[in-house]
């Protein structure tokens, strides 16, 4: 236990303000915060002590069909969808250096909810979101449309136009990051957004709509819905008004989003989904010490619940003991403390729910025969909340269920090969396609290993770096569509054909 926890609360700042916190807990619909149609509530639960936080609005259809009609209201009446571009990047950038001012609220918001430690919320977290609407306020008066090259005697214009309404549906690993992907391109595009974030962590999102409004967003451009997947999430996406559903969580509800696409209007389905990452280690890596400390960060950074997390360690052999000694010993200093001590590495799983699914993961492997060398066990208990030590699995064969399945933990489950075509072969049996590495110092190696990878992301000799001016999301059953950079553009525009004869 850090010692940190054990202290009183006037020793440690960040839990003196969130003693003081108020946490707006109501949807956002038409410029307002309001409550459920219905009056219900649900309890938003802290991971770090298992204390309520707030009764958050339950949002349900009603809910939808308001937020929708403004949505539309707005789109339509064009303050935003036909401002001059250079217009909505004031706002955008407006935003911007406002979710940077409430940086500590914001910080802290996302740590009690999410459990994730402060000092990540605080580097990572909102300053990334910040800059990913920053990058898209910036971009979007640079970016032109086209004129074919036809004959002299025609015009063929092709314009990007807003695609009207989007239903952004994300998830609680990166609440903030993740509604800042889909918020950056869309409303920079000139769409109005009804944002559902998930019910295990609803209130950055929820605090972000008055800063958008403060920021100079009209009325309507953007709703916040807290609620059920089953409830909001679903009325959204079976919506026959929204235009767009931009989603980020599980491949089963991914696939679902598409039921609901045909079920309804078709509208454009845009999926964020799992991931199983593998990690190669070549022995001719230049430094194992370093691949092997980046593997261990690779999966145990945000507790695991990252959807490029380097789930499967791929070692060549000749190295596997070295590198899974470095990975054991860094993964040991990363024990899990208070996420309110800016000292913690390592916080809380989101709820009971994802604590039980890890839980239960780590039994299987133990059951069919993988060998535990770290960790293995829930932590923290006197906390109330829900911790999970760093773990590690070596002996992992590929047909294990903690090699196959996205554990979204801090479970790494570690495999051997003996030449590269096996790495690749073993890298690619997965259904899975988001982010995948390779270390060598061989760069005809490197080159050949990311071709030969079906994975959205490819790292070569770092894991899960980026930046916004890189497209992120996956191949195969990891998703449809980019995240991030001028791409994801293409997701929140129509192109249209203007032809005009000139003869
Ligand atoms: P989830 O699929 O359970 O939920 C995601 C969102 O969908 C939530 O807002 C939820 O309320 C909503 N939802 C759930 N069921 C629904 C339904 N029937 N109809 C409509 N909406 C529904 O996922 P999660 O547990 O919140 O997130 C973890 C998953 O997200 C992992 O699989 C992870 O890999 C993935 N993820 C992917 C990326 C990416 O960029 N590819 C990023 C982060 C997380």
């Amino acid at each position: 236990m850090s010692a940190v926890a054990e202290t009183p609360n006037s020793v440690n700042p960040w839990r003196q303000r969130a003693a003081q916190l108020r946490i707006e807990s109501r949807a956002f619909i038409d410029g307002r915060y309001v409550a459920a149609a219905s009056g219900a509530t649900f309890d938003c639960v802290s991971p770090i002590d298992g204390r309520v936080l707030a009764k958050v609005a339950s949002c349900e259809a009603p809910d939808v069909d308001a937020a929708v009609a403004s949505a539309r209201r707005a789109f339509e009446q064009g303050k935003w969808s036909r401002a001059a571009p250079a217009a909505r990047k004031k706002v955008l950038q407006k935003l911007g250096e406002l979710m940077l001012a409430h940086k500590d609220e914001l910080a802290l918001l996302e740590t009690l909810d999410m459990g994730k430690p402060i000092g990540d919320s605080l580097a990572v977290d909102v300053p990334g979101s910040a800059r990913c609407i920053h990058w898209y306020g910036e971009a979007i008066d640079k970016v032109y449309d086209e004129i074919a090259p036809t004959g002299h005697d025609v015009l063929g214009m092709i314009t990007r136009e807003p695609c009207g309404v989007v239903g952004a549906v994300v998830p609680w690993n990166f609440p903030l990051l993740m509604a800042a992907w889909k918020l950056g391109p869309a409303l920079a595009a000139g769409n109005s957004v009804v944002l559902k974030p998930s019910e295990k962590s609803p209130l950055t999102a929820i605090r972000l709509a008055q800063l958008a409004a403060e920021a100079g967003l009209p009325e309507g451009v953007l709703n916040v819905l807290p609620g059920f997947g089953h409830t909001a999430g679903q009325a959204l996406a079976l919506h026959m008004d929204v235009d767009v559903v931009a989603f980020t969580g599980s491949t089963r509800t991914g696939k679902r989003m598409l039921e609901f696409s045909a079920q309804s209007n078709m509208k454009r389905v845009w999926l964020e989904c799992g991931g199983k990452s593998p990690n190669i280690v070549l022995a001719d890596t230049r430094d194992i010490e370093r691949a092997a400390t980046a593997a261990a960060w690779g999966i145990f950074f945000n507790q695991g619940e990252v959807c490029t997390a380097g789930s499967r360690l791929l070692v060549q052999e000749s190295i596997k003991d070295r590198v899974l000694e470095k990975v054991v010993e860094v993964g040991r200093t990363l024990q899990p403390g208070d996420p309110l001590d800016p000292a913690t590495k390592l916080g809380a799983i989101v709820d009971t729910i994802q604590m039980g699914t890890v839980l239960k993961y780590i039994d299987a492997g133990r059951s069919e025969g993988a060998s535990l060398v770290l960790g293995g066990t829930q932590t923290r208990r006197e906390s109330g909340g829900y911790y999970v030590e760093p773990t590690v699995f070596d002996g992992v064969s590929p047909r294990m269920q903690i090699a196959r399945e996205e554990i979204f933990g801090p479970v790494l489950s570690t495999l051997t090969f003996k030449d590269v075509d096996e790495a690749i072969r073993i890298a690619n049996d997965t259904i899975y396609g988001l982010g995948a590495a390779v270390w060598t110092r061989d760069i005809t190696t490197a080159h050949r290993v990311a071709r030969a990878l079906r994975s959205g992301s490819v790292w070569v000799n770092c894991y899960d770096n980026g930046d916004m001016t890189v497209p992120f999301g996956g191949y195969k059953q990891s998703g449809i569509g980019r995240d991030k950079s001028l791409h994801a553009l293409d997701k929140y525009t129509e192109l249209k054909t203007t032809w005009i004869d000139l003869s």
